[in-house]
């Protein structure tokens, strides 16, 4: 079967996924960082890259996917402070979290997830290399800082070529990093940061004194245990190409003789009202938050997957619904298909939906794939298939939504699927006023619902449509 072809940000163009080692696609993924739930945001970029395995392994080829967890940073120890527990009591419960919601989302568990607090000695030995190689120095307070100057790619994958470019964008982020002082040049960043204070109890001991390991590091060491110098690929939402990626690749490159990742893919953003979706602006909807709203983790995924990985995703209720009426087309069409073909699907080739398999293997074009699937089902007319017809088209639709990481609904009663379009999005208005605390704004609409010969019902997680 032909391989994935995936966009490379390094070299800006779509290369095959072929192992380097010819038999197993060796990947990592930058993980959460554990001091509450990961937001719908943050769930774009790790299902983004659930479908990325998924059509490697549906090709043929076996993968090796770790994503770590960030368990120390100055996040998880100021609001595990707050929370009046230990470091590792508090990160291990969002872990937990974390397991749950992905669980729910039908994303993969990683082959491997190791937890930056379990590899201290590993990023010690890094930054000893690095000091032996004159990459990084420590500076009077303990702290040890990799020196940017002395890697002359820096800055090569977020393509900041010119050099003064590459300064002003380094200095601009580590402005905004309180962390950083006593450096050399304000473009260096931090390996190690000695102790302080605020610190607490969560200090490790160095060769430079006590302190934690800096953000960027874990991932380096981490790379290094589980996957050696040279690995195929390497993701995580576009905003980690700078810095975040670019002091991974200055690291491992200056403390090994490897090349580091081998292609990058880089996942752009989830945006609401059109900003990114994130902690710090509050801006944010969680699995919870949605299933509170009535919506399934699998209407979720498919709002997630349903625009190109590669552009932003403005995220809408009305795309919840959207995405709930696609998968009751689906769950429909498997169900008509399965009156002349029983058997369970084996979902092992594409059969009819080659098109919409070959669109996948084309830079994860997901929403080509999908309007590939329903074009062949709009023409696919159950009843006047053959077993082995009916049995070619469920294995192929079984083969795209296991690709796709998608798992097909209850059929909704057909009381329920009667409600007409127009009149679930205005339900669904009246209580998004509700939710908003727009009294008058839901009054309003539960009227008009109401002239037009609908009843709300609502109830713990939401509400349903009846007919008057
Ligand atoms: P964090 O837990 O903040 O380290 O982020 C985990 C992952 O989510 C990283 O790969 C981020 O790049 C990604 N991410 C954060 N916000 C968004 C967003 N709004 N859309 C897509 N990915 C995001
Ligand atoms: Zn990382």
């Amino acid at each position: 079967m032909p391989a994935l072809k995936l966009h490379d940000t390094l070299t800006r163009t779509d290369r095959e996924t072929t192992p380097l080692d010819g038999k197993t696609l060796r990947f990592y993924c930058c993980g959460p960082t554990v001091y509450g739930p990961a937001h719908i945001g943050n769930f774009r970029t790790f299902v983004a890259q659930d479908v990325m395995r998924r059509v490697v392994e549906a090709s043929g080829t076996p993968t090796l996917h770790v994503r770590n967890i960030t368990d120390v940073d100055d996040k998880t120890i100021r609001d595990s402070q707050k929370a009046g527990q230990s470091l590792l009591d508090f990160t291990q419960g969002w872990t937990q979290k974390f397991h749950t919601d992905c669980a729910a989302l039908n994303l993969l568990p990683p082959h491997i997830e190791p937890s930056a607090v379990a590899h201290i000695p590993q990023q010690v030995t890094m930054i000893e290399k690095l000091i032996a190689g004159d990459h990084a120095y420590a500076a009077a307070d303990g702290s040890v800082y990799f020196r940017v100057s002395s890697y002359k790619d820096y800055g090569k994958l977020s393509h900041l070529e010119d050099r003064e470019l590459r300064l002003g964008a380094s200095v601009a982020a580590s402005a905004t990093d309180s962390d950083e002082y006593t450096k050399d040049s304000l473009t260096d960043f931090a390996l190690w940061k000695a102790r302080k204070p605020e610190d607490g109890e969560n200090f490790w001991p160095s060769p430079w004194g006590e302190g934690r390991p800096g953000w960027h590091l874990e991932c380096s060491a981490m790379i290094l245990e589980y996957l050696g110098e040279d690995f195929d690929l390497h993701s995580g939402g576009v905003d980690l190409i700078f810095p975040h990626h670019e002091n991974e690749i200055a690291q491992s490159c200056c403390s090994t003789h490897g090349h580091f990742a081998h292609h990058w893919m880089h996942v752009a953003h989830l945006m609401v009202d059109g900003g990114k979706m994130s902690k710090s602006i509050g801006n944010l909807y969680t699995l919870e938050d949605l299933a509170k709203r009535g919506y399934s983790a699998v209407e979720v995924r498919y709002v997630l997957i349903s625009g190109h990985y590669r552009a932003p995703l403005n995220f809408t209720m009305h795309s919840l619904d959207s995405a709930r009426q696609a998968l009751q087309k689906l769950a429909k069409a498997d169900k008509a298909l399965s009156t002349i073909s029983p058997s369970l699907p084996d979902g092992k080739a594409a059969g009819p939906f080659a098109e919409a398999w070959e669109t996948l293997l084309n830079d994860l074009n997901v929403p080509g794939a999908t309007g590939a699937i329903f074009g062949v089902l709009n023409k696919l007319k159950p009843t006047t298939l053959s077993v082995e017809e009916a049995t070619a088209a469920r294995n192929g639709l079984h083969f795209m939504l296991k690709a796709l990481g998608l798992t097909l609904p209850a059929l909704a009663d057909e009381a329920a699927t009667d409600v007409p379009a127009d009149i679930q999005a205005l339900a669904q208005q009246r209580w998004d006023a509700k939710q908003a605390k727009d009294w008058a704004a839901a009054d309003t609409l539960r009227k008009q619902l109401e002239a037009a010969g609908w009843l709300i019902k609502d109830n713990k997680e939401g509400f349903t449509v009846v007919a008057k």
